[in-house]
């Protein structure tokens, strides 16, 4: 192996996204990956929830483009699992959709701070113009905790996403994430290094790297992600994630079948192709 795993791409039954899976995991082992996992955004129980989702009618159709990727690529592992909303009141829900399909891993994701604001939607930027950051890095972190606490997901998503279009907070708030990375450590849930931060304005790896600092003090495991909403994006700047979980102390990543952990040690220095 050369990169570690793509944990963390969608497909376009999520509306955001295109290309379908086989040709995400073409580009995967073009890019010399052993091993991907889909992880499009998670039905809810209302499809006029949001419109940045799949479908609940669409959930088998989306289970069945991740198996047809499986039979045309059989040297590439292919891992099926959901990036899933975590909200205070959905734990019924993950449950039930976790006991739908074999799922190799969910990725709990705080997006919405809460129902009405889903704070990395372009088309909301301007509710942050109308609030205090540091109160919204807060309940943001404290969602995090909560998710982490929740025993529903494997991986928590991108856990800095706050910082998506630069509105940081004018302290530090890498004291903010302490909790939410103790409960983590606890519970035996990971956090990805999610590669698209270096493609949005914030122009950073999720999280940042004194967040990954205190995250390896604390004993979280971690995986990677690209958060790939197109084929090309498959992999992407996983090098310079590599460096960065390197430069925090990370020797491991962890990986998952089944919704069981295992610990792996990250690919060996300077043998990484850049994607
Ligand atoms: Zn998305
Ligand atoms: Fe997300
Ligand atoms: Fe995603
Ligand atoms: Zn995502």
């Amino acid at each position: 192996m050369t990169l570690p795993s793509d944990y963390h791409m969608h497909t376009p039954l999520c509306r955001h996204a295109s290309g379908e899976p086989i040709e995400y995991a073409a580009r995967a082992v073009a890019l010399g990956l052993t091993e991907i996992g889909f992880s499009d955004h998670n039905p809810m129980p209302d499809d006029d929830f949001d419109d940045w989702r799949m479908r609940l009618d669409q959930l088998d159709a989306y289970v069945e483009a991740v198996g047809r990727a499986r039979r045309q690529q059989p040297q590439l592992r292919i891992l099926l699992a959901l990036e899933v909303d975590f909200l205070p009141g959905c734990e019924d829900w993950v449950r039930e959709l976790a006991g739908r399909h074999p799922w190799d891993y969910f990725i709990g994701s705080v997006h919405y701070l809460n129902r009405e604001w889903d704070i990395d939607n372009p088309k909301k930027l301007a509710r942050w113009d109308a609030c205090d950051r540091w109160e919204v890095w807060s309940t943001y972190t404290d969602l995090l905790r909560q998710a982490a606490a929740s025993g529903l997901f494997e991986i928590i998503g991108h856990c800095d996403l706050c910082k998506k279009f630069g509105h940081r907070p004018d302290r530090d708030p890498t004291p903010l994430f302490q909790p939410f990375l103790r409960t983590a450590a606890e519970q035996g849930v990971a956090i990805e290094l999610n590669t698209a931060g270096l493609r949005k304005e914030c122009r950073e790896i999720y999280p940042a790297p004194s967040i990954l600092r205190l995250a390896h003090e604390e004993g979280v495991a971690i995986t990677f992600g690209s958060d790939a909403h197109a084929p090309e994006e498959v992999g992407a700047d996983f090098a310079a994630a590599l460096e960065l979980a390197r430069s925090v102390g990370y020797g491991e990543t962890v990986r998952f079948e089944q919704r069981q952990r295992t610990l792996v040690p990250l690919p060996s220095a300077g043998t990484e192709r850049s994607g």
